[in-house]
């Protein structure tokens, strides 16, 4: 599988159970990082902020049992000058190269998200599956001696998935231990994260107690609880402890002729 992530820690937070689940049923998982994460620290020099995110990606990817890391390092925020072609032709070049039979990424249809970066890798990610099949597309990827590549089936994540819109739930009660473990790894973008909240409620003059002091303690503590209880609450609506919930697009509609007769070749 592929799993293209627009910034270190997205995969791991929406994805991290069912990725961890399909590398134990047998996948190889490359990685693919759209940013740099350049601006996602709580008080550290831009380019400190670019290596430890980096550095804690790498420990992450090895809680999942993600092998291959591939980051495009476009600006984190700032890719609204990219043509999305130009993401679009790395990606195409990634497919045809490590040919994935599935894709995770954002879901490119997910209504109110905000991040400028989760929209654009979202699109990109879903063009560059739809042309890497062509021979006409991109063809001096091909007189390298790539091939032409058609992704089978797409797992979308998105921060609220509506749920007519999810039709693949997977049960993540034996991966939530490690998919929390594995976003603990991204330390400095996770207390980034605890600062943030904190600082918004103090302007709405709230405190969360939890946050009174933010450490590793506290921090690892707030995720653990935060991921189990929106895995929770996912897994109570079919009946499982913890669960992740995507957009699944397979790889002919299921029942319907073509999956009814395909036989293996
Ligand atoms: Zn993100």
């Amino acid at each position: 599988m592929a799993v293209v992530t627009a910034h270190a820690d997205d995969f791991t937070i929406f994805a991290g159970g069912t990725i961890a689940k399909m590398i134990g049923e047998g996948y190889t998982a490359h990685l693919i990082r759209i940013t740099n994460d350049e601006k996602d620290s709580q008080d550290l020099s831009l380019a400190e902020t670019i290596s430890r995110n980096a550095r804690e990606l790498r420990k992450a990817a090895d809680a999942i049992g993600i092998q291959e890391i591939y980051s495009l390092n476009f600006r984190n925020d700032e890719m609204d000058p990219v043509p999305e072609t130009e993401v679009r032709q790395k990606l195409m070049l990634l497919f045809r190269k490590l040919k994935p039979w599935t894709l995770f990424t954002f879901d490119p249809s997910a209504k109110y998200e905000e991040n400028p970066d989760h929209k654009k890798t979202a699109r990109a990610a879903e063009d560059a599956a739809w042309n890497s099949a062509g021979h006409l597309a991109e063809p001096e990827q091909l007189a390298l001696g790539l091939e032409k590549w058609a992704v089978l089936d797409r797992y979308y994540w998105a921060r609220s998935l509506d749920d007519s819109d999810v039709n693949k739930v997977v049960d993540i009660s034996g991966t939530i231990d490690q998919k929390i473990r594995a976003v603990q790894q991204h330390k400095t973008m996770m207390n980034h994260t605890a600062h943030q909240l904190k600082e918004k409620l103090a302007e709405a003059n709230l405190r969360l107690p939890l946050l009174d002091t933010i450490d590793e303690t506290t921090v690892n503590q707030f995720i653990d609880i935060r991921l189990r209880e929106r895995a929770a609450a996912q897994g109570a609506k079919h009946g499982m402890k913890y669960a992740e919930v995507f957009h699944y697009i397979p790889i002919e509609s299921e029942g319907g002729y073509v999956m009814r007769n395909v036989v293996p070749r």
